[in-house]
């Protein structure tokens, strides 16, 4: 009996072994992906569509394989965040936006930069001397910054979350809300949360031209962001007719593939100088 517990014994440990080692490859792998800046950022020009003129960016995690492969965050970001190196990254990728582009926010003190944390980041204060002290002695200031999080997953302490908000928008970083109509937090995110701006999700605007439902969203959007003192951006915008939409019904700002899609900071930098100079 005893020589067939330790046979099981054996055979569990040998288990817990071969379904433990690839994970850890790699993990190990991703670590070192990250210790070698492979995670990178992009940039999507956010626009003034009643004037055309160049608002900001949002800033889009890629990773950048060796090979020249650029990986979207579909493919890595729930990984990233359920292991916490979500947090490296975004520090690294926050870094690397002050390189890039920093020359380009300070000769245009009114370009936002949006920044995506998720809802792990709310939970801890160690964001807030992150933003604090990569981006005091850089070229983009407090002001330029806004700060994304999304209604998609829950932030599970609230009252953390709006301190953590309220100490961001104290150095004058705003909040905006995205992903707005489609997660968890609906309306008690917006009276508990005080953000500042709110994101229109590609979803609503993908039917904005045809669909009569999604005209109305979006109108009682607009209204709201009106009423509550904040501001509103559209995303996902890829037709001539949506943007003429959101003009009718109050919208002045937006993203989208119609513009442009996320680029490298050089594409960036020139795609600010064409718009800037017509
Ligand atoms: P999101 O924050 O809602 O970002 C908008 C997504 O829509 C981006 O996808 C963008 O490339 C895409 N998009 C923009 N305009 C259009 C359009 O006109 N048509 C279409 N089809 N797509 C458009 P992306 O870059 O793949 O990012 C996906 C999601 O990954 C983001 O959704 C965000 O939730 C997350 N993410 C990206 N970067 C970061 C990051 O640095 N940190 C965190 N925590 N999450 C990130
Ligand atoms: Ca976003
Ligand atoms: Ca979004
Ligand atoms: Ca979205």
């Amino acid at each position: 009996a005893a020589a067939c517990a330790g046979i099981a014994v054996l055979f569990v440990a040998i288990g817990i072994w071969l379904s433990w080692r690839p994970e850890s490859e790699a993990n190990d792998e991703f670590i070192a992906a990250i210790s070698n800046g492979e995670f990178i950022p992009f940039y999507q020009p956010v626009m003034d569509i009643e004037s055309l003129r160049l608002r900001g960016c949002e800033v889009l995690m890629r990773w950048r394989r060796p090979n020249g492969t650029i990986v979207s965050p579909g493919q890595f970001m729930a990984y990233a965040e359920n292991n916490g190196h979500i947090f490296d990254m975004t520090r690294h990728m926050m870094r690397v936006s002050c390189e890039e582009v920093g020359e380009l926010y300070g000769e245009n003190p009114d370009f936002k930069l949006s920044i995506n944390l998720f809802a792990g980041h709310f939970q801890d204060r160690e964001v807030v001397a992150d933003i604090k002290s990569i981006f005091e002695n850089s070229n983009i200031s407090f002001q330029q910054i806004v700060v994304e999080v999304t209604e998609r997953h829950p932030l599970e302490d609230m009252e953390q979350a709006r301190k953590i908000m309220a100490e961001l928008q104290a150095l004058g970083v705003r909040i905006a809300l995205d992903d707005v109509g489609t997660g968890h937090g609906g309306m008690a995110y917006l009276q508990k949360l005080g953000v500042d701006i709110i994101k229109i999700d590609k979803m609503f605007i993908d039917t904005i031209s045809s669909d009569d439902n999604s005209t109305t969203i979006v109108d009682s959007m607009v209204e709201l962001a009106d009423n509550l003192g904040m501001g509103i951006i559209a995303e996902g915008v890829e037709q001539e007719e949506q943007i003429e939409r959101l003009l009718e019904l109050g919208v002045t700002a937006a993203q989208g593939y119609y513009f442009a899609k996320p680029m490298p900071a050089n594409e960036f930098i020139e795609f600010a100088a064409r718009t800037e100079e017509e």
